[in-house]
């Protein structure tokens, strides 16, 4: 091959996948739980088994080290957090993902590790916060769920090793076709396949990828065992199938997701639309840095009126649909603050959209009734 094909091109075709045994240029589905002894790489599905195996080799290529699939975007983040003792410090942005942001006050709360929530984007604010030989992880969103705030990873990342902590993004807004988070210095990327990666809405699945060489990979990896929670087979053959299209599916959510946020920018319905790809949000210029191939689908739109009327909004759209998730072919919208509220600082007249793959002309006009008729 004359040089290194596009990531595009590289999933299209599953990484050039070709079955050793068959010739097949689909992966098999092996579900056998258990291996017979002969064989030294799998023993027990519960550690490994080839099916996710093959998955984990594409995600690997994909965010550019070695890489772990497990069972949820929940599961994968919940290995990250437990590699952190007690007694350790956490520092993070002010707006986690709330299933994370739960996760952490309950180690706040019942294993002695302190976290620290501050403004990431603020660098001084972390340099205050992290603490030299205590802080060991810095945790944030590049694209934040559900505010669409946009994190700088590079500057982030300098902070954090300044103060000999790593850095864990959580890239599940912002699929690598558009940011490798190592390469902008994270240590650990994860992400909810959930969403882009599989991009279909019948898959749960979480992967985390760590910098090659970092012992935190093996403890990860320990983790994942002992409270079994790696990726069913299954689950990893439609992420594989999910991710052959996953350079269309970013590019035309892109799309989409421009056209819709342009059209209703200056909305007298609406207080703001905050879109990465917008000129006016206010971290515009970090995301036009870092990300490279397209600003993705996801953004917040703060209705008029407050909580009532964002919510009727939302129950007034008629082909965009009302449902948790995002990052699949179909739209959906909601109203965030009913599930997060209590633990992030969430706008109460926020709803969110995941902008899919409908055509455009549909989307703004199904928005454009709903903003009317509320
Ligand atoms: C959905 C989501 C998660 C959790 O992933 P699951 O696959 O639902 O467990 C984590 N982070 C972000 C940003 C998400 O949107």
């Amino acid at each position: 091959m004359p040089e290194e094909p596009h990531v595009e091109s590289l999933l299209a075709q599953g990484y050039h996948f070709v079955d050793p045994d068959t010739g097949a240029i689909v992966p098999p589905i092996h579900l056998s739980a258990t291996f017979h002894h002969s064989v030294d790489e799998f023993g027990y599905r519960r550690e490994s088994s080839p099916t996710t195996a093959t998955a984990e080799k594409m995600l690997a290529q994909l965010n550019g080290g070695p890489t772990l699939a497990f069972a949820s975007g929940i599961s994968a983040a919940a290995a990250i957090l437990e590699t952190v003792r007690s007694g350790e410090r956490i520092v993070a942005h002010h707006t986690v993902y709330q299933g994370i942001k739960r996760w952490m006050l309950r180690q706040a709360d019942r294993r002695g590790v302190a976290v620290s929530f501050v403004d990431v984007r603020d660098a001084e604010a972390v340099r205050a916060s992290v603490r030299p030989g205590e802080t060991v992880l810095v945790w944030t969103e590049v694209v934040v769920n559900p505010t669409c705030e946009v994190v700088d990873v590079r500057a982030l990342a300098e902070v954090t090793h300044a103060a000999g902590a790593r850095l864990a993004v959580d890239a599940t807004f912002t699929p690598p076709l558009t940011i490798r988070p190592l390469e902008f210095g994270a240590d650990l990327v994860m992400q909810s396949a959930t969403k882009y990666l599989n991009g279909h809405s019948d898959v749960v699945a979480g992967v985390v990828t760590a910098r090659a060489g970092d012992p935190v990979f093996e403890d990860l990896r320990t983790v994942r065992k002992l409270t079994g929670s790696i990726l069913h087979p299954l689950d990893a053959w439609l992420l594989m199938r999910g991710m052959r299209t996953l350079g269309l599916r970013f590019e035309r959510a892109s799309a989409n997701a421009l056209l819709v946020a342009r059209h209703f920018e200056n909305h007298p319905a609406l207080e703001r639309v905050s879109y990465p790809g917008l000129p006016s949000h206010p971290d515009h210029a970090v995301a036009a840095g870092e990300l490279t191939g397209g600003f993705g689908g996801m953004m917040a739109l703060y209705v008029r009126g407050g909580r009532e009327q964002a919510i009727r909004v939302a129950e007034a759209v008629q082909l965009i649909v009302r449902a948790t998730s995002l990052g699949g072919v179909e739209s959906l919208i909601e109203h965030r603050a009913a599930f997060e509220a209590d633990v992030n600082p969430v706008p109460e007249n926020l709803l969110r959209l995941s902008v899919g793959i409908e055509n455009p002309q549909d989307l703004i006009a199904d928005l454009e009734q709903a903003l009317s008729e509320a």
